[in-house]
């Protein structure tokens, strides 16, 4: 990807000890503003389940830089985003224009405490996702997954995860294949506009909606239950405060925020998602 200097000044330089240059190894689009890109960065790069790294594009004019969650688990020889498109923001539209071959800095270190609490004894975790939110808990999966080939799994995940249409699920195959293969993972994807797709049979509604059925189905509670809540503000709000109320304590929660919203900066009409009314599919490009 190019930018045209015009008569802007020469991009200030990455510090690159700071960064890796990583290179788009491989990228799969799900919708219109939904994609994952796998990246090789060409050295060893150390993170935890949950954490996240620092990915940037450096401009003619300044280096942009967001957190994005590790979809990926360590032991894979890559490394995996899952991304969501905002027209208005400084840096999704430059990464949606990254192709195969291109490059995009990495800082070095991961960070984030985003991690599965497996010490204070809560053998349940209780996930819950919208869209992109799922990515710390693909982690989790997939390093568990690995794990059980050598051990018994000891803990029990039970993921939710939210979106309004079912186009927007990266992630639904891999974790239904799973969910079905082993006992410690129960899946719940579920979806909030139903009326757009009358052939979907799953669950429908928010995840904030479904919380308080599922968490009584399945027996859990703040006293054996660590609840974790990762992307959008308003779910995590909501959410809590339904947990909340169910008896579960602070120390029984985490969470990860993606954004604040800002009724400055981001159209109106971002609320209603407008934008993401179609699939990649449903326009005849798979
Ligand atoms: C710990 C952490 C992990 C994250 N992991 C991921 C991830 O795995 N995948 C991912 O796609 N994003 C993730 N994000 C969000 C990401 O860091 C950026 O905020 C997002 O990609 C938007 O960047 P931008 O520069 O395009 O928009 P910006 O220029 O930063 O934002 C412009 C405005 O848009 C609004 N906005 C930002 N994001 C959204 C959104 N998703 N929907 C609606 N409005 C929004 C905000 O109000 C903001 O003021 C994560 C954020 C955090 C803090």
């Amino acid at each position: 990807m190019s930018f045209s200097s015009n008569s802007l000044p020469p991009a200030p330089p990455a510090k690159e000890d700071k960064f890796y240059r990583a290179r788009i190894v491989e990228r799969k689009d799900f919708s219109l503003d939904l994609w994952r890109i796998r990246l090789n960065l060409g050295a060893a790069f150390h993170f935890a389940p949950g954490q996240y790294a620092t990915l940037g594009v450096p401009t003619p004019t300044k280096h942009i830089e967001r957190p994005y969650s590790i979809v990926s688990a360590p032991h894979e020889d890559f490394l995996e985003f899952f991304l969501e498109l905002v027209p208005h923001g400084e840096l999704t539209p430059l990464l949606y224009k990254l192709q195969v071959g291109d490059t995009l800095t990495c800082r070095r270190v991961a960070k984030g405490r985003f991690t599965l609490d497996t010490k204070k004894g809560h053998k349940n975790h209780l996930l819950l996702a919208t869209v992109t939110g799922i990515a710390p808990f693909v982690s989790y999966v997939r390093s568990l997954y690995r794990d059980s080939k050598n051990s018994v799994i000891q803990h029990r995940l039970f993921l939710i995860e939210g979106a309004s249409h079912s186009w927007e699920f990266g992630y639904r195959e891999e974790m239904e294949k799973l969910a079905a293969e082993v006992p410690w993972l129960t899946y719940i994807p579920t979806i909030s506009r139903p009326w757009d797709e009358p052939e979907w049979q799953g669950e429908t509604g928010r995840v904030e909606d479904i919380i308080r059925k599922y968490a009584d189905l399945w027996t859990l509670d703040g006293q054996n239950a660590t609840a974790y809540l990762c992307g959008h503000p308003t779910m995590i709000e909501n959410g809590k405060a339904i947990l909340h109320r169910h008896g579960w304590q602070k120390d029984s929660l985490k969470e990860e925020v993606y954004f604040v919203p800002s009724n400055q900066s981001a159209p109106k009409s971002t609320w209603t998602w407008p934008w993401r009314r179609h699939g990649l599919a449903e326009r005849g490009a798979a």
